[in-house]
This record gives C-alpha cells, sequence and structure tokens, in this order.
C-alpha cells in the first residue's frame, strides 16, 4: 500500500462468527499483504478510544466487509460518559477496550485461525473451550503479544503461539468462561452449574465487576492497588474470578456470612455499581451486598420491597 487514500481491499474475507473486530482487521490486512500497523493509520483506527458510527462506515468501507456486522465487533461508543459498547452491550471502559494487550487460546487459533471477540474482554481470562488460561505473552519469545504481527496465529517473532497445557483453568473459572461465552452468544458450550445462581442475572459486565470487587483482596489488610497489581496478567485475574465466585457462593448459601467479607471486599467498586450498572439487576445486587457487609441488621427489606429475611434479590425463579 504506498498511499493512504482511501480505497477498499481488493480480496474480501468474511467475518467469522465469534470474530473480533481487530482480530478481522488483522486478517484482511494480512490477505491483502498489507502489515498491521501500516493497516490501521491507513483506516484511521485510533485504538485507544471507542469508536464513533462514522469511523466504523469509513473502516468497514475499506475493509470491504459489513458495517453492522463490524460495528458490533468492536468496542464503540456508548451514549454515557466511561461507557462503550460491544457485541450489543454495555461495559464499562475498562471491562472492554480495543487497546489492551492482545491475550489469545493458541489452540482456537490453530483450529479456527480467528482471535475471538470475548478476549478483548478483561473478564476473558481464559478459554472456555479448551480450558487454559489465556496467554498474553508469547512462549518463545516472551514478549507481549501484540496486534502487530504478522497473522492471527503468528508472534512477531515469526512462530506460531503455542499452549501452556500446565495452565488449566479452575472449575470456577469454567464455569464463569461458560456463562460469559454463552451470554455472548455461543450456545454450543454447557450451562455452567458451579456458578452462584445471583450471577446468571446479571449483565457480563456487572457480574464480572461484582466478582472482581468480592475476589479482588485474598485477604484482610491487602489494598487494593496491590491487588490490582497482582491481576494485570489473565492468571492472576483468574485467581480473582476464582475467589469472587467462591464468596458469591458462600453468600448465596448463607447471606449470614456477607459480613464475614466486608474486610476483603472491595466496597468503594460495589457502590459505583449500585450507582451506574449496566442493568439494574447489577445494581440491586451490588447494593443489597453493600448493605449485608455494613451491618447485621436484616437486609430483607430493602427499596425493592421486603422479601423473606435474608434472602438474596432477584434469584428465586
Ligand atoms: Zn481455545
Ligand atoms: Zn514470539
Amino acid at each position: 500500500m504506498e498511499t493512504l487514500e482511501p480505497r477498499q481491499l481488493p480480496v474480501k474475507l468474511e467475518l467469522a462468527p465469534a470474530e473480533s473486530g481487530l482480530g478481522f482487521a488483522l486478517r484482511a490486512l494480512r490477505a491483502n499483504g498489507v502489515a498491521f500497523d501500516q493497516g490501521i493509520r491507513w483506516l484511521g483506527l485510533e485504538r485507544h478510544r471507542p469508536l464513533d458510527q462514522q469511523s466504523v462506515r469509513r473502516i468497514a468501507w475499506c475493509l470491504n466487509v459489513d458495517r453492522s456486522q463490524l460495528g458490533t465487533r468492536l468496542v464503540m461508543q456508548d451514549a454515557s460518559t466511561g461507557w462503550v459498547r460491544l457485541a450489543g452491550m454495555r461495559f464499562r471502559r475498562q471491562v472492554a477496550t480495543n487497546k489492551l494487550y492482545a491475550k489469545v487460546c493458541p489452540q482456537c487459533l490453530r483450529e479456527q485461525g480467528i482471535a475471538k471477540l470475548s478476549w478483548q474482554l478483561r473478564a476473558a481470562v481464559g478459554c472456555a473451550q479448551h480450558g487454559y488460561s489465556l496467554i498474553w505473552l508469547c512462549p518463545h519469545c516472551g514478549q507481549t503479544i501484540a496486534w502487530n504481527r504478522p497473522d492471527v496465529d503468528i508472534c512477531r517473532c515469526g512462530r506460531h503461539f503455542k499452549t501452556d497445557s500446565s495452565d488449566a483453568v479452575e472449575p470456577e473459572v469454567q464455569a464463569w468462561l461458560n456463562w460469559m461465552e454463552r451470554a455472548l452468544g455461543d450456545v454450543a458450550l454447557s450451562s455452567p452449574t458451579a456458578l452462584p445462581t445471583a450471577a446468571l442475572h446479571l449483565s457480563i459486565d456487572g457480574a464480572f465487576r461484582i466478582i472482581e470487587a468480592l475476589g479482588l483482596c485474598p485477604r484482610a489488610g491487602t489494598s487494593v492497588r496491590s491487588a490490582l497489581a497482582g491481576c494485570k496478567t489473565p492468571r492472576g485475574l483468574g485467581a480473582v474470578v476464582q475467589r469472587g465466585v467462591e464468596r458469591l457462593k458462600a453468600i448465596e448459601a448463607d447471606p449470614g456470612v456477607a459480613m464475614r467479607f466486608s474486610m476483603v471486599a472491595n466496597q468503594p467498586a460495589l457502590a459505583q455499581i449500585a450507582a451506574d450498572a449496566a442493568a439494574v439487576e447489577d445494581q440491586a445486587l451490588a447494593w443489597w451486598l453493600m448493605q449485608s457487609m455494613r451491618s447485621s441488621v436484616d437486609p430483607g427489606a430493602t427499596r425493592a420491597g421486603s422479601r423473606p429475611r435474608g434472602q438474596l434479590p432477584l434469584f428465586i425463579s
């Protein structure tokens, strides 16, 4: 590509089911002999901020792909500050991004040759299908995996990514990943039985942020800042998800234990969800958890109406 003139890529590819927009861009540019970083500049795809409709229209035309299909696969602007849209859902900006390192499941890449949409979510710590943590470092060269690479399944060092087969995810994390992929539309996965029933009623953004708030700190006295520093990798965040799921299950089994977690839960994060969330169910659960941790007062009588003593809201189907 000698010039930055807008024109359509001559070789047309189809978006695969569950493929991410950035992964498609990498594949389409590659098929047309354009390097990723050069192509991204040519497309004007600014990854540090969510995209607007006009940018997506231009990018889709250049990539020679349907605009509405591509638009749901990229992180887009939302009407509210601090929120973005991906896959037709709302997420906090830090939960879904075009910018983060490109984590991958090497087995998915080998079998399907596409980068999955869910990998762009912070909440995707592993692969639901293969049961391993996603990798963010190349096992050959040790560099972080970047979008700017020769092909979806090939690292900057020129070698194919490989799985670290010692890195199987815990049952709670597997259940979380299955639920998340199903919520994103992959109904081929079995429905998770190891998740707290409460989580099943929430948005993906709300469920992830509540589980993260509950599981972030391993013990009382750990600061939120140091706990956050420890979960920058899929593996580290996986440990948080596991703890958060276990703690929410314990509260669900006996609401009285919520008080026990008041010293380890990230309460400011719960307060933020209670104030502003993707779904009212997220707000109700975050609010209920905060109340339950605050005092031994019966949390049954809430603004959502009275309910049997000690019972969590939302979850009785
Ligand atoms: Zn996989
Ligand atoms: Zn490498």
